[in-house]
């Protein structure tokens, strides 16, 4: 069987062959982009590079890549405990070309790799192009002899790849696996594509143009290449797996997970399983990389994905705090590759223990409210604003966490209702402060908040800021 470990030093070596620089991957806060909430992909170290601003001793580079997709433009921690294929946490292999070698080039190298380094068999493949890119479709004919009906052209926005608002952008093909009709789903552009059958394994993004705001785009000096190949799901392919949490790697968090919890991981706890076992990496490399939980920003994502975790926790009966028990598992896994996982791991470790404690009280009382009020509502129903709002002042559960319990159930909770119930309590704490001795470096001071925090989710789409404490 081909690891996660095997798999990254394929790819790695295959690139390094071909005249690439072996870089390591950059932190999961980007540096000095208040853009971007998280690195959310390979090219985002390299951002500066292909606009021309910043230049390497080399052209052609290579990396994996950390990346967390929770929060701004690529946002996945709805899609994780419910989908075969996301994770909030996960690596980015990628290869990148720097007005080097351009969309021939691309496609044949990886066409050579996924077939012939890796072995997977040419049938079971499939690609898009964007509508408008006949160059793609017919390299693809010419490198990969694929038939036109495996060469599927999309004209939406699936097809165009970009890092967030603005920055390095172009068109994109992407290499999907099929998995075969006994899982549901239809292929790449149809009206059932969302189910699992086909699944993206790599894009290709031929980068052509740099976004500058939402109505500015111009060409970048030199056309260049960024592709992105998530380790996880390469590897559920070649493990002969359908699920990326049924590969090596996340199997041994999971049955870690399991022995310190005392459960069965195919159980009742098989989802809370899963999440716990995402929610844990995530959590981990944030807080490797210098983010803590806190109530805004980066560090409020970070809560709310340790918070979310902790509810599933709960939901296996976990009485004590557990998250921090599994470092020492995901050390295992991941830091020879990523060895700032050692060098923190007794801060990861502080950390999760004492979110874990801290919030513990506060899970269960706020839970008991939840079941209370939940119960006289029928599938289908509304959580109450206010009863949100409650939640997330009092037992701090944030928004998402809420929406998360209720979701199995079908019920949904009334957003606008908790943004007014927030919006009321600001307006009121902004009067009672406006009547004390030091309103003015008060008022200033909620305004410099107010503004660092609207910076901050500059990456953010309005839907997703709605939830934030600012
Ligand atoms: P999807 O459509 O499945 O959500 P995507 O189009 O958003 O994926 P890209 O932005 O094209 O993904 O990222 C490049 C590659 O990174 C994908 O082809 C996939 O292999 C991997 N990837 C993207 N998001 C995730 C995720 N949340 N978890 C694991 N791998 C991911
Ligand atoms: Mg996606
Ligand atoms: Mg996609
Ligand atoms: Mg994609």
């Amino acid at each position: 069987m081909q690891t996660a470990k095997d798999i990254r030093k394929t790819f790695l070596d295959f690139f390094a062959a071909n005249g690439h620089e072996i870089v390591p991957s950059s932190p999961l806060v980007p540096r000095n982009d208040p853009t971007l909430m998280f690195t959310n992909a390979g090219m985002v170290q390299f951002k500066n590079v292909f606009t021309g601003q910043e230049h390497r001793p080399y052209s052609r580079a290579t990396t994996s890549q950390k990346c967390v997709r929770a929060g701004g433009k690529h946002n996945d921690l709805d899609n994780v405990g419910y989908t075969a294929r996301h994770h909030t946490f996960f690596e980015m292999l990628g290869n990148f070309s720097f007005g080097d070698y351009f969309k021939d080039e691309a496609i044949k190298l990886a066409w050579d790799l996924i077939t012939k380094e890796y072995g997977l068999p040419a049938d079971k493949l499939l690609v898009t192009v964007h509508s408008s890119d006949e160059d793609a479709a017919a390299l693809w004919r010419k490198i990969a002899g694929l038939p036109d009906e495996k060469i599927i052209r999309i004209p939406t926005s699936d097809n165009f790849w970009m890092m967030g608002d603005t920055g390095p952008c172009g068109p994109c093909s992407e290499i999907f696996y099929d998995h075969g009709p006994s899982i549901p789903g239809g292929p790449p552009g149809s009206p059932d594509e969302d189910g699992d059958r086909f699944i993206e394994i790599w894009n290709l993004v031929f980068m052509q143009y740099e976004q500058l705001s939402a109505n500015e785009r111009v060409d970048l000096p030199k056309p260049s290449i960024d592709t992105g190949m998530g380790l996880e799901r390469l590897a559920a392919v070649l493990q002969g797996k359908h699920d990326n949490y049924d590969i090596d790697l996340m199997r041994n968090l999971i049955e870690a997970t399991a022995k310190a919890a005392g459960t069965d991981p195919e159980g009742a706890h098989k989802v809370s399983h899963r999440v716990i076992a995402d929610h844990l990496r995530s959590a981990c490399f944030l807080i490797a990389d210098g983010v803590l939980p806190s109530n805004e920003g980066r560090g409020y994502v970070l809560r709310r994905i340790m918070r979310r975790a902790m509810r599933h926790a709960h939901l296996m009966g976990c009485d004590d705090p557990l998250l921090y028990k599994l470092v020492p598992s995901l050390q295992g896994e991941m830091s020879d590759a990523f060895p700032e996982l050692d060098r923190a791991g007794a801060l990861i470790t502080e950390t999760l223990k004492l979110e874990e404690s801290r919030f513990k009280s506060m899970l269960d009382r706020g839970l008991k409210l939840l079941e209370d009020e939940a119960a006289g509502l029928a599938k289908g129903g509304t959580l109450s604003g206010d009863v949100a709002f409650k939640l997330y002042d009092t037992y701090g559960f944030p928004l998402d966490l809420t929406q998360d319990a209720l979701r199995a159930r079908g019920i949904a909770v009334d957003t606008e209702g908790f943004n007014a119930a927030m919006e009321r309590q600001r307006a009121e704490a902004r009067k009672a402060w406006s009547g004390s001795g030091e309103a003015v470096t008060e008022k200033v001071w909620f305004e410099l908040r107010e503004k660092v925090g609207a910076t901050e989710f500059l990456g953010y789409s309005a839907e997703q800021a709605e939830g934030q404490v600012t």
